[in-house]
């Protein structure tokens, strides 16, 4: 049975020339900073997104944690949206192990308010722990890979530097946020003081992800990834990979953002599934099924029987998840639109009257 692997954009593959340029990379100990193909990587990355350096880790949580925790002191305080990939995907790890409390505000399609933001900052004096850091996220996965303009970002920049705090966006895919929008990368990202994105996910590179900022900020990032075990030697193996990832896997992400609507238009069509089509703006789709009508679990599973693996959403919710990426052609679109309408089809008829 052939399968459509719509989970998630990790899934894609190295390309085969990714594969060569692995084989073929220069490598040195990048814990001397020696590794020449990381270090290409890291300015490379660095120029691509507008800032001064990077610094290359193995996966796009390593990046937050090392964004945050460069810019905060134990006991301090992260604003985060409540949906937030950091706080809900991240294990907590920025308060397991950097000793900061998460103040959280509603995330509204991904973006918080800025008057939620203005009133979660604490005031510098009186008995309040010190916010440090502000975190956005751009494209916003929980939210179903909705984007946040540059303007956006400012504003709550612009107001989080008022107040004495640094903002760090999980920019896991950015590129995909710039795609959808239609803007260079740096614009989306020139307002924040640090910025991660993922090698690893529509990029289709095995391995890695990089923080970007001044290079002030990371020379402490780089001793945050050390602290946390996450430095590497001859790390420019996979970091040739990623270069390739950089350089050729970018242009194409309109293709997969045209595969979501398409598959988000056609799940519209579909008695059961509740869908907001105008909403998917990038490569995820998320959309609900009917508790009424069928158990978003079970049409889960049905679906997975059939080939057309799909991820859920945080817990228990109806909410489902579909990523497209490269290895997913709008000729599979049609066929899981296919298998998803015939998994609702066989689900029982509700005893009220259907949506
Ligand atoms: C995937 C993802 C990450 C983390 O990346 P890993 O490499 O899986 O650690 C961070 N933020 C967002 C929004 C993501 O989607």
């Amino acid at each position: 049975m052939s399968v459509i692997e719509l989970r998630s954009d990790t899934f894609t593959l190295p390309t085969a020339a990714m594969r060569r340029a692995m084989a073929e990379a220069e490598v040195g100990d990048d814990q001397y900073g020696e590794d020449p193909t990381v270090n290409r990587l890291e300015a490379r990355a660095a120029e691509i997104v507008g800032k001064e350096a990077g610094v290359y880790v193995g996966s796009g949580m390593l990046g937050n944690l090392c964004g945050v925790l460069s810019q905060a002191q134990r006991g301090e305080e992260v604003i985060l949206g409540d949906l937030a990939h950091i706080y809900q995907n991240e294990m907590g790890a920025f308060t397991v192990v950097g000793g900061l409390s998460a103040r959280l505000v509603p995330n509204h399609d991904g973006l918080p308010s800025l008057e939620d933001i203005e009133s979660a900052i604490r005031p510098l004096t009186g008995s309040f722990a010190r916010t440090a850091v502000v975190c956005l996220e751009n494209s916003h996965n929980n939210c179903g890979g909705t984007v946040i303009t540059a303007a956006q970002t400012k504003a709550i920049a612009d107001l989080a530097r008022a107040r004495g705090a640094r903002v760090h966006l999980d920019g896991a895919r950015i590129f995909n946020a710039a795609a959808a929008l239609g803007v260079d990368v740096r614009e989306l990202v020139a307002p924040v003081d640090t910025v991660q994105f993922c090698f690893s996910k529509g990029l289709s590179a095995p391995v890695g992800s990089i923080l970007c900022g001044s290079d002030e900020t990371m020379v402490k990032a780089r001793k945050v990834r050390k602290l946390l075990g996450g430095a590497m030697r001859q790390a420019g193996v996979i970091a040739a990979a990623a270069f390739v990832a950089l350089e050729t896997m970018r242009e194409r992400l309109v293709e997969d953002h045209v595969n979501a609507r398409r598959l988000a238009e056609g799940l519209a069509d579909i008695r059961g599934v509740r869908i907001q089509p105008q909403k998917v703006v990038t490569n995820i789709v998320a959309f609900e099924i009917d508790p009424a009508r069928m158990d978003a679990g079970a049409f889960q599973k049905a679906c997975a029987e059939r080939g057309l693996r799909l991820s859920r959403y945080l817990g228990n919710s109806p909410r489902l998840r579909a990523v497209t990426h490269v290895g997913v052609s709008a000729a599979d679109i049609e066929k899981a639109l296919l298998i998803a309408s015939e998994v609702l089809a066989g689900a029982r008829q509700p005893v009220a009257a259907a949506t």
